[in-house]
């Protein structure tokens, strides 16, 4: 019997699950954004502004959604104070409840945005608030924290955050790692983190992937160096609703781009089937040294592969890479959701 994972019949949805506004260290207000993602097709847009807990759910309308959301983070000093040459911890925090604003391990020398004295005042707050700890149990408590308040956690930007690969390794209750991050990308011209996902699945850690634009627009948006529109989600939902929306990313029902869609992903008799815009490469990660890949003749491009999963994967991950190296990146699907 023929199983999907992305099926042709589900609606997509362009979103961008990372962005800063006014509300923090970017240049455009909500409403600003909300405007160029629109005008751009997307159709969600989560506002994660820096330590800034914030529901722009009023912007919301029938063909575009606004999510709540914020971006935490955990620096290796009590003082919070940013440091090029040390690594840190940013975590993207997504309310399930689209007027959670929840601020979780409230600290003084982190909350710098939210000025406005009565709103510092009324600040909901969760969990310990003493000095944030640079070690793997302080981000593990942070995480399980923000997750029992009702937000789904996602890692981000692991180049550009810098740290040791075990500490990532460690953490719990992620429910997506960031493995694309545009504005990141436009500096390093690596952040990408197929690999480190496969580690993550390697390990068993049921997370997902998706990828963001992290705009600050500190440029206009016409800009060729503008770090909006260049890293995206697609999330296959019902409906624009928050609900169905939410449950979706919490599901899985997603993936990551830069430029590559995937219409299709199913299996039958062990050949996993792949539909997507024209690709150069579609490959199929299952944790071993040796994936699966299909490439077209010369000047050619693929729309299509059947891809032969080995008997043994633990799981299948689906990448369809472009002519000009831009990558989709499935989420992993192990053996309990291929076989079941
Ligand atoms: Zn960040
Ligand atoms: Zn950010």
């Amino acid at each position: 019997m023929k199983r999907y994972f992305i099926s042709p019949d589900q609606k997509q949805y362009r979103a961008n699950l990372h962005s800063h506004s006014t509300f923090s260290d970017g240049m455009l207000s909500p409403e600003e954004l909300k405007r160029a993602y629109r005008e751009h097709g997307y159709s969600i847009l989560a506002i994660t502004d820096h330590e800034h807990p914030k529901s722009h759910a009023h912007l919301s309308e029938p063909d575009f959604l606004m999510l709540t959301g914020y971006e935490a983070y955990i620096r290796t000093n009590a003082s919070a104070q940013f440091d090029r040459y040390e690594p840190e911890v940013h975590l993207n925090l997504f309310a399930k409840d689209p007027q959670n604003e929840t601020m979780i391990c409230f600290n003084e020398a982190y909350v710098k945005y939210v000025n406005d004295p009565v709103e510092r005042a009324s600040l909901r707050r969760a969990g310990s608030e003493r000095p944030r700890e640079y070690s793997v149990a302080y981000v593990n408590e942070f995480i399980r924290t923000a997750v029992e308040c009702g937000y789904l956690v996602s890692y981000n930007h692991p180049v550009w955050s810098m740290e040791d690969e075990e500490r990532v390794l460690s953490y719990e209750n992620l429910f997506s790692l960031e493995i694309q991050n545009y504005s990141s990308y436009r500096q390093n011209g690596i952040e990408y983190s197929g690999a480190l996902y496969d580690k993550l699945l390697r390990r068993r850690k049921a997370l997902f992937c998706h990828a963001g634009d992290d705009n600050h627009n500190k440029g206009p948006l016409s800009c060729p160096r503008s770090d909006s529109f260049g890293a995206f989600t697609m999330i296959l939902s019902d409906d624009l609703s928050y609900d169905s929306v939410i449950s979706a990313m919490e599901c899985g029902e997603m993936y990551a781009s830069m430029g590559p869609l995937i219409h299709e992903i199913s299996m039958e008799n062990g050949i996993v089937h792949v539909e997507c815009s024209p690709a150069a490469r579609i490959v199929l990660y299952t944790g071993s040294k040796a994936p699966k890949y299909a490439v077209p003749a010369h000047g050619e491009t693929l729309t299509e592969a059947d891809l032969k999963l080995d008997p043994i994967a633990p799981y299948f991950r689906v990448a369809v890479i472009d002519e000009s190296g831009k990558i989709a990146s499935s989420r992993g699907f192990f053996r309990s959701e291929f076989n079941a």
